[in-house]
C-alpha cells in the first residue's frame, strides 16, 4: 500500500501515478492511497475504512505471537474518519494515519487498551523474543509510556518461549505464586519453562507440536529425566492455558499445598 506522498518521495509524478492506475498496476483504495495486486486484504480493508490495520491485527502481521480469536480487524481510524471510540486507539493524542499497518510499538499502544494484560504480556514477550530487543530498547521505542503500559512493560521478560508460558507466568505470579522463569534442570542439561518450588511447569505452544516430532521426542525426554532428578512436571497445552485456566490453578494450588512441591535438604532436586 502506498500514499500519493510516498510514491511522489520516490521519485513517481502524478501522470505516472495515473497511468499506473489505468494499466492496472496500482488500485486506487480511497483518496490519496494506493495497493498493488499483492497487498494485503486486511490492510487494504483497513485503508477503506479511512485508517491502519492497528492492535493484535497489526502484531499479527508483524509474525507476533497473537491471543486467540481473530474475529474482527482492529483498525485506528484518522481523525477526519469516524468517532474515535468505533475504533482502537493508542494513548498520547490522535496519531496521524500514514502507514497501512502500524508498526509494531503504536500497535502495542493499542493493544494495552483492547486486550487483557497478561495477553498484553505476551505479545510484548514475543516483540522482545523473535526481534531481540531488551524491555528498554522497546519501551525507548513508543511513543509514549503511560503508567498502565509501564506497569505491564515491567512484567515482560524475554527469556519467555511461548505465549502460553508467558500467560501462565503473569497469571501464577499474580496468584502470589513465585516463579523461577527458565530455571536449570540439571537431570537433563537444560532449561524448563516455569518452576515452582519443584513443580516444573512446561507449557507448550500449540503450533510447536502439532509440526515437530523431535520436540515431541525431546519433551518426553526431559519428562522422564526430571523425574529422575526428583523434579514433578505439569505440562499445560495452549487450551489448557487459554481456555482451562481456572482447573490448571486448582492444581497447582493443590499440589503446591500439599507441601509437595518444596525443596528439601539431601532431597533436593537436581
Ligand atoms: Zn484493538
Amino acid at each position: 500500500m502506498y500514499t500519493r506522498r510516498t510514491l511522489i518521495g520516490r521519485g513517481f509524478s502524478d501522470v505516472q501515478i495515473k497511468r499506473a492506475v489505468r494499466e492496472g498496476r496500482l488500485t486506487p483504495v480511497r483518496r490519496g492511497w494506493y495497493a498493488r495486486d499483492r497487498a494485503d486484504p486486511d490492510a487494504v480493508t483497513a485503508v477503506r475504512k479511512g485508517g491502519a490495520l492497528t492492535c493484535v491485527s497489526a502484531l499479527d502481521k508483524h509474525g507476533l505471537w497473537v491471543p486467540p480469536g481473530k474475529t474482527r480487524l482492529h483498525i485506528r481510524l484518522s481523525r477526519h474518519h469516524g468517532p474515535a471510540r468505533a475504533s482502537c486507539r493508542g494513548y498520547g493524542g490522535p496519531c496521524p494515519v500514514d502507514q497501512a499497518v502500524d508498526d509494531i510499538p503504536h500497535a502495542l499502544l493499542c493493544a494495552a487498551r483492547c486486550v487483557p494484560e497478561d495477553y498484553w504480556v505476551a505479545i510484548a514477550d514475543s516483540v522482545l523474543r523473535r526481534r531481540a530487543v531488551s524491555v528498554e530498547e522497546l519501551r525507548g521505542c513508543m511513543p509514549c509510556v503511560p503508567p498502565a503500559v509501564e506497569r505491564m512493560l515491567r512484567k515482560c521478560d524475554g527469556r519467555s518461549q511461548s505465549g502460553t508460558e508467558s500467560i501462565a507466568r503473569v497469571r501464577l505470579r499474580g496468584e502470589g505464586f513465585k516463579v523461577v522463569v527458565q530455571p536449570e534442570v540439571a537431570s537433563f542439561h537444560g532449561h524448563a519453562d516455569l518452576r515452582i518450588g519443584r513443580l516444573l511447569v512446561e507449557c507448550d505452544s500449540f503450533e510447536f507440536h502439532a509440526a515437530d516430532r523431535d520436540a515431541y521426542r525431546y519433551d518426553r525426554y526431559r519428562d522422564r529425566k526430571s523425574l529422575v532428578g526428583r523434579w514433578f512436571t505439569m505440562r499445560l497445552t495452549y487450551d489448557d492455558v487459554v481456555y482451562g485456566w481456572g482447573e490448571v490453578l486448582n492444581d497447582i494450588r493443590e499440589f503446591t499445598r500439599a507441601d509437595r512441591h518444596r525443596l528439601r535438604g539431601d532431597r533436593r532436586p537436581r
